[in-house]
């Protein structure tokens, strides 16, 4: 039988992580199984729901929406990464019988950002908008490659506060963020997902090098539109770290790195 893997979410039917993973098996030359996995909103479901795949067999998993934090606070052990995002997207199953978590998001926008974008992150400042999972999972590994400054920033102050506290970064509210300049600015709101932009002042995007937003689709975001018309120089979206955590999944499960890029160029091609 081909080893399986699959995606626990709710919803889930939108995953592009099933034809994401076929690619990289593809590079590989092995065959597998990645299927998404529907699970009722509730923490129970979802520790049954996982029992069972791995009970029956199954090679590693993803977690998606809303169960990032259940499978931290569930999983036998977790790494570092996963224990400073509070969140785990990856399960890989132990010899013992455990499951160990991991979380990749951090390293998939790392990639994106310096290895397909070019941008050198070293002694920049960036500015983080958002404090949900998303971007409780990308402040540590952003600070691996020694920025200048990470500034956070959300609709709920306190919440942009606890954050940065708790990584020992700087914070603030929208407001005060009118004229700062920095030179990388990161959209890990879910603003996106319903067309808006977080109410930041324009000219924060003035002089920047990039604006990224983590969403991802078949045309250019509101936020990239409202960056790129204020001054940002270049525009992203979160397409390369979603390709690049899964990247990072498929390594942790099989000891194979695939080649990013191609796959990124395939996925976009079938959005459109
Ligand atoms: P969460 O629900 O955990 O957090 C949502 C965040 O967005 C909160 O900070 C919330 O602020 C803020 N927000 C929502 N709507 C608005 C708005 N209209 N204006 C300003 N702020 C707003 O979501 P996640 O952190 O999991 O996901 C955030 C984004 O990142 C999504 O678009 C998601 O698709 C994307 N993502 C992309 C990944 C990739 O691989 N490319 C991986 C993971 C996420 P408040 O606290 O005030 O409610």
């Amino acid at each position: 039988m081909p080893p399986r893997y699959t995606v626990f979410g709710h919803p889930v039917a939108h995953s592009r992580s099933p034809d994401i993973h076929r690619c990289f098996a593809e590079q590989e030359g092995v065959g597998l199984v990645y299927t998404r996995t529907l699970v009722d909103k509730d923490k129970t479901a979802f520790v049954t729901a996982v029992k069972r795949f791995f009970d029956e067999g199954g090679s590693g998993a993803n977690v998606t929406l809303p169960f990032k934090h259940d499978a931290f606070e569930w999983v036998q052990e977790c790494s570092e990464r996963a224990l400073a995002a509070l969140s785990v997207n990856t399960l890989i199953p132990l010899a013992n019988g455990g499951l160990r978590g991991d979380n990749t998001d951090g390293a998939g926008l790392v990639w994106d950002l310096s290895e397909n974008l070019n941008i050198c992150l070293n002694n920049k400042k960036i500015l983080l908008l958002g404090a949900g999972g998303a971007a409780c999972g990308v402040v540590s590994p952003l600070l691996e490659r020694l920025p200048e400054s990470i500034t956070i920033a959300n609709r709920t102050a306190a919440k942009a506060r606890e954050l940065a506290q708790r990584f020992g970064v700087e914070y603030a509210d929208f407001g005060q963020l009118a004229q700062r300049r920095f030179d990388i600015v990161i959209n890990a709101t879910s603003g996106s997902v319903s067309g808006e932009v977080p109410a930041v002042p324009a000219d924060i995007f003035s002089g920047s090098l990039l604006a990224y937003d983590m969403y991802y689709a078949d045309t250019e975001t509101a936020f990239m539109r409202f960056a790129r018309e204020n001054g940002a120089r270049q525009c992203a979206d979160g397409l390369g770290m979603l390709v690049g955590q899964a990247a990072e999944s498929y390594r942790l499960w099989r000891g194979f790195s695939p080649d990013v890029r191609p796959v990124i160029e395939e996925v976009r091609q079938g959005m459109a």
